[in-house]
């Protein structure tokens, strides 16, 4: 792989406050993802999962070593412009689909468009029905989310992430509230969104059926890169992959 890394983190540790204690959640990670990924985050509950997409996701800060993310460290960055990373690079997609129920389908996926505020209406409407024709779900545009089943509000949330065509798309657990045929259903919409925009998708799961659909798999133990078990099929041997 010859492209510039789109994440990169290197010697990463996040501690929280546990009481008087600390807790280690992540111990010195060393990681960097390409554009056009398509990387599952494997490993048990507790491995540190969530903790490490959230510091990619600058929802949180690393106790220490960096996190680059585009071409930002961010560390380096005040709350406003972490905001504006988050809405300018990055596309969510949680286990919980995080919908707003007083809003129809349609307001749900414009909201992170009206957030970053400079899309003219017209445009707005044009992205939000291309998306939600994508997922499926034009004809349920002015539902509210508690009308849909849990795959559909899924397929809303992967629309919602996607709109502002983020470079990065991050999702925890993104099918752990599914069955495991709307979750493979879910993946293979993801799997389409990746290759269509060559958006960088980077997801977790415990699901070995879902983890066997990443195209690279970074698997966690104890807050740690267990190397042994992490493997790309981008070349035609499986090989470890992590440091390009
Ligand atoms: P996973 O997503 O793989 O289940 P997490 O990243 O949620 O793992 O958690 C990693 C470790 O950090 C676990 O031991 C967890 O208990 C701990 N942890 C996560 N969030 C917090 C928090 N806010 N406060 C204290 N400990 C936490």
């Amino acid at each position: 792989m010859t492209s510039k890394p789109i994440v990169v983190l290197e010697d990463v540790v996040k501690d929280y406050p546990l009481g008087t204690a600390t807790v280690r959640a992540l111990h010195g990670i060393t990681l960097k993802f390409d554009p056009g990924e398509f990387t599952t985050i494997a490993g048990p509950s507790g491995c540190g999962k969530s903790t490490l997409l959230n510091l990619i996701g600058c929802m949180d800060k690393a106790t220490s070593g960096t996190v680059i993310v585009g071409s930002s460290n961010t560390a380096t960055l005040d709350d406003r412009s972490l905001t504006r990373l988050r809405l300018e690079t990055i596309g969510f997609i949680f286990q919980s689909f995080n919908l707003i129920p007083v809003l129809s389908v349609y307001q749900n996926v414009e909201l992170p468009l009206l957030l970053k505020g400079t899309i003219a209406s017209h445009e707005r409407r044009e992205r939000v029905m291309h998306l939600l024709t994508e997922v499926g779900l034009a004809d349920k545009a002015k539902s509210r989310s508690f009308e849909l089943s849990g795959g559909q509000r899924q397929r809303v949330a992967v629309a919602r992430a996607l709109v502002t065509r983020p470079q990065i798309i991050l999702a925890d657990e993104p099918t752990a509230n599914l069955d495991s045929v709307t979750g493979q259903a879910i993946l293979k919409l993801m799997e389409a969104m990746n290759k269509e925009w060559n958006t960088t998708f980077i997801f977790s799961s415990h699901d070995p059926q879902i983890i066997s659909r990443a195209r690279r798999v970074v698997r966690l133990k104890d807050g740690k890169l267990d190397s042994a078990h992490s493997h790309s099929k981008t070349t035609h041997t499986h090989e470890t992959n992590l440091e390009h």
